[in-house]
């Protein structure tokens, strides 16, 4: 499944004539593994040990390139760092306030709302964003421990 999905990606990156690095194809590879919606942080963290030569910024370089072609969404949170997201298709996310983990949740997307929205504002309605919040079962369990 990600072994296909990782063949998709590595051929978008070739069609758009981005040129496929040892370091950029590990970014990708972890992207498209990790369900948590890493970090820049995150994903330097994990990788650091197998690429001691590359920085964070290399990291965001990477992840700018992705975004451009379309293989990752960022998902920016006011002033802390921005998530990455490797499933570009329409989804919701259920994000946990004790760690800060993203999850993915299908639901029907919420088109009405943006055909309201358009009707009752005069906005050219572009996209919408809807976030659930609360806190996951690892959090929850360990908040049980505590107790
Ligand atoms: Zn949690
Ligand atoms: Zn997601």
């Amino acid at each position: 499944m990600t072994e296909v999905k990782l063949q998709e990606a590595v051929g978008k990156l070739k069609e758009s004539g981005v040129r496929i690095t040892p370091q950029r194809h590990a970014v990708l590879e972890f992207l498209l593994n990790a369900k948590i919606h890493p970090t820049a942080d995150d994903i330097y963290k994990a990788l650091e040990g197998k690429f001691p030569n590359m920085s964070v910024a290399t990291v965001y370089n990477n992840l700018r390139v992705f975004r451009e072609i379309g293989l990752v969404r960022e998902l920016t949170y006011g002033d802390s760092s921005s998530r990455f997201d490797c499933n570009t298709s329409k989804h919701y996310h259920i994000i946990c306030e004790s760690c800060g983990k993203i999850v993915d949740f299908h639901y029907p997307s919420l088109d009405e709302v943006e055909s309201l929205a358009e009707q009752v504002t005069g906005f050219d309605v572009s996209h919408h964003r809807m976030e659930i919040y609360g806190t996951c079962n690892v959090c929850k369990n360990t908040k049980k421990a505590l107790v």
